[in-house]
């Protein structure tokens, strides 16, 4: 009875589980969040580690088929609320940092991981299953066909690993998409620096939007060819040979950003 609004697909391959877990390496002390706990496939070996858990789900049912499951436990807190408005960093004892996890309902996985990006300095890493082909964008480096504004603003919060591919039939039912795992750790100090992080968004998401024409071109309302060449970025490339780096510079000399 898997809810497709919900996207609600329940994992039941053990050695997946398995490795899943072995990726994870919860430990006693640790303080954990798990997103989307469904049926408890992740959440039953996260309470056996020892850790604190605290589990977001939006499905009221599920929610008290957790509670009922897991009654026992007094580790865990069952939080019936939607992980996309969910206030992630009041969970975080002072100096704490917790370590969240989650097989990601597909159909919001993107929105999630900005929502969560918002409060990285409490983080101290992220586990997800995702579309294979979303952990693909996330980890794609410059001249790569999949790099693309999720690359860019995603490496600019975290390290980013893809773990292991799984494959749908560990699923129930069966989604139609390659699913992987993917570790995005957030870094101890910004790997560049990014004065306005709003124009530095808009200026990538308007180079990608037009992907195959040349950064002098897609740019022209952000930056002039000639301060482009001055910043030392050929203004005849395309938006996915330029990396993070040069995104920042551009975005720092941009007008969007001198005139606010
Ligand atoms: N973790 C389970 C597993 O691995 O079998 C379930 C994974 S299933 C792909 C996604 C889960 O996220 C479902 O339990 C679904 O009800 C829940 N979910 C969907 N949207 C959500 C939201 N906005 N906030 C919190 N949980 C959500």
């Amino acid at each position: 009875t898997a809810r497709k609004r919900f996207g609600q697909n329940f994992l039941h391959d053990h050695s997946i589980i398995y490795n899943i877990l072995a990726s994870a390496h919860p430990q006693t002390g640790e303080h954990w969040v798990e997103i989307g706990p469904g049926l408890g496939a992740l959440t039953l070996p996260l309470l056996e580690s020892g850790a604190k858990l605290d589990v977001v789900e939006l499905d009221r049912d599920l929610v008290s088929r957790l509670q009922k499951q897991f009654a026992g436990h007094s580790n865990l807190t069952v939080h019936s609320a939607d992980a996309l408005n969910f206030d992630f960093a009041a969970l975080a004892q002072a100096g704490e940092k917790l370590r969240i996890i989650g097989n990601l309902p597909y159909n919001i996985s993107t929105p999630l991981m900005f929502h969560l990006l918002e409060t990285t300095d409490c983080v101290e890493d992220m586990l997800f299953m995702l579309q294979k082909e979303v952990v693909d964008r996330i980890c794609a480096e410059p001249g790569s066909k999949k790099y693309g504004r999720l690359s860019v603003m995603m490496q600019y919060y975290c390290e980013t690993e893809l773990l292991f591919d799984v494959p749908p039939e560990s699923f129930d039912p069966i989604p139609q998409v390659m699913s992987a795992i993917v570790r995005l750790t957030p870094h101890a100090q910004p790997p560049v620096n990014i004065p306005d992080l709003k124009s530095f968004s808009q200026l990538v998401t308007q180079a990608f939007s037009q992907r195959r024409k040349t950064i002098r071109n897609s740019l022209k309302n952000f930056i002039a060819e000639q301060q482009i060449i001055d910043l030392g970025i050929d203004a005849n490339l395309r938006a996915e040979s330029i990396s993070l780096a040069e995104f920042a510079l551009l975005s720092a000399h941009s007008q969007a950003n001198t005139t606010g």
